[in-house]
């Protein structure tokens, strides 16, 4: 897709939509690559000059998130991306797989999440 002010602003909104549903700090989003590779390395260290082969990524240690904009190719990617990402927040210690797909599946639903606590 295009990066334009007006993408940029509507993904700002949805992150910060999405973010009180998962009851998450809202993250501080990235949209290209040049952004990635301009934040301090420790950041974003795993994965720098190799964040433009994704849709997205979520530098989870930091509450930070790369949506690709210029890769995703429509508006349903995007919005998947999104809740995609965010569920990776609300649920840190989740890999990917059906127990995931379900979350994300959930979340585009409008489901909401209470906050995550860390087990002792
Ligand atoms: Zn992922």
């Amino acid at each position: 897709m295009k990066i334009d002010p007006d993408l940029t602003l509507q993904i700002l909104e949805k992150v910060g939509i999405y973010s009180n549903r998962f009851s998450i700090l809202e993250p501080k989003i990235l949209f290209v690559t040049k952004d990635v590779l301009n934040m301090p390395r420790e950041m974003t260290e795993g994965c720098r000059t190799s964040a433009y082969k994704y849709y997205g990524v979520s530098y989870l240690q930091h509450n930070l998130v790369f949506i690709n904009i210029r890769k995703i190719p429509d508006e349903k990617t995007l919005e998947n991306t999104i809740v995609h990402e965010l569920i990776h927040m609300r649920f840190p210690y989740l890999a990917h797989g059906k127990r995931f797909n379900k979350l994300v599946r959930q979340g585009l639903g409008g489901k909401t999440f209470l906050p995550y606590k860390k087990r002792k």
